[in-house]
């Protein structure tokens, strides 16, 4: 494998119930754990999108797919041959963080399901999830029966049952279910031998101009460091097309929003990129896949705290406009996916009505939004904090229902 492409070339989503072995399994798959943030420690769930990223490998002169490890030394002794490094984003399970889940959909290129085969399918997330997928249109899917180790061979075939079922006429209809145990490393090759098969890159054009969906920003700066010592703020998400190199300008939107004799508008910030990180190493040009760090040379007071975390960066002059209120055309699920048993709250969806708060996702954006008209299949959002989108976005719509928001359906952009 050549030093670039040990950059990850495809981002796979890790979606599904809570508790069902998400983190355990990207673990198992990439030797980390995703479960960083200490705030996630303490609350024992992934609140912020976690990328970790796998190389898949194969050992000369096996079949597949017993030839798939992500192990350096294969059972012979003899050394594994790198295939394909790919980025996991772990998606949270617990539901009232399906806007971050949400997020990270617009850029996930395929997904892997996981569910446990100690519970009946589908549990709530389960199938709120697997209907984000299907809205947001990710079809390359795997699905994981997980927690195989835990389970009668009877029980595990009635789980899979389940799961066949549950798919029917989904996006996931023709996805392989793979039964696994992440904990235990059982069926790993098959796991891999599946997502090789399923999810493959896709195809780029690395002449089109760079857009990157922004997941995190920081300040790396320690308290007190010195003036010459300062670095430049750091935007953290992922290209979606085209190539970033040093040196190039660029352009994030919305921006900030500044404050002049009493006007607030938002304007464009333009800087040059100064540093990359991918794959956890400094390269020269970054391309799409993976978690991308871009060192720049912005105040890193703009880039605290992810302040820009939702905003689009790109190429200056090539970026989607700025937009303070849009015009989308609605799709409605049905009913109100995902409910637990024990939630009060209506379960069929009832049409936009003029004045309702909707939360909506754009790209990695999430913003409140007042519906200001709506009229069949067709509404108009005013919204708190504006979004960089064009025409043709895709849109996810969550409404208050009873006490959580709840995904409602998707809107295009006109
Ligand atoms: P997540 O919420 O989907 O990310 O789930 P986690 O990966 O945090 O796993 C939840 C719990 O299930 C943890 O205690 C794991 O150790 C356990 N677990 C995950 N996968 C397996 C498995 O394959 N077998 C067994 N026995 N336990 C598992
Ligand atoms: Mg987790």
């Amino acid at each position: 494998m050549t030093e670039a492409n040990t950059q990850p070339e495809v981002n796979i989503g890790l979606v599904g119930h809570v508790d069902h072995g998400k983190t355990t399994l990207v673990q198992a798959l990439s030797g980390s754990w995703t479960d960083q943030h200490s705030e996630e420690m303490k609350r024992g769930i992934s609140i912020r999108l976690g990328y970790a990223d796998a190389t898949f490998r194969r050992c000369p002169g096996v079949d597949a797919p017993e030839c798939y490890t992500v192990d350096e030394e294969c059972e012979d002794g003899s050394e594994s041959e790198p295939i394909r490094t790919v980025s996991f984003v772990d998606a949270p399970g617990h539901e009232t963080l399906m806007a971050t889940m949400l997020s990270g959909a617009s850029i996930m290129d395929g997904a892997v399901l996981v569910v446990s085969a100690t519970e009946d399918v589908p549990q709530a997330q389960t199938e709120e999830h697997l209907m984000a997928l299907d809205l947001i249109g990710i079809e390359n899917i795997v699905i994981a029966q997980n927690k195989v180790d835990l389970v009668s061979r009877d029980r595990a075939v009635d789980n899979y049952e389940q799961i066949q079922e549950f798919v029917e006429g989904t996006v996931a209809e023709d996805a392989p279910i793979v039964p696994v145990s992440a904990q235990q490393e059982v069926n790993l090759d098959l796991l891999i031998d599946a997502i090789e098969t399923e999810i493959p890159t896709p195809d780029r054009d690395p002449g089109e101009s760079a857009r990157m969906y922004a997941a995190r920003s920081f300040d790396i700066n320690r308290p007190g460091a010195s003036a010459e010592d300062l670095k430049g703020g750091v935007v953290g998400g992922s290209l979606v097309s085209g190539e970033l190199s040093v040196g190039d300008g660029l352009e994030i939107r919305p921006g900030r929003e500044v404050d002049e004799e009493g006007q607030t508008e938002w304007r464009p910030l333009e800087t040059t990129v100064r540093s990359l990180q991918a794959g956890d190493r400094d390269v020269e040009t970054a391309h799409p896949g993976g978690l991308l760090g871009v060192g720049t040379g912005l105040d890193p007071s703009l880039t605290k705290g992810d302040a820009l975390a939702g905003q689009v960066a790109g190429e200056p002059g090539t970026l989607p406009p700025t937009r303070e209120e849009f015009e989308m055309k609605v799709d409605l699920l049905d009913r109100v996916v995902g409910k637990e048993d024990d939630e009060s709250g209506e379960s069929d969806i009832e049409e936009i009505s003029t004045g309702e708060p909707l939360m909506l996702t754009v790209g990695t954006a999430t913003t409140v939004g007042a519906v200001t008209s709506a009229r069949d299949g067709e509404c108009e959002v005013s919204l708190k904090r504006p979004v960089c989108a064009e025409e043709g976005a895709q849109i996810a719509i969550n409404r208050r229902v009873g006490a959580r928001w709840r995904l409602i359906g998707v809107g295009t952009l006109t």
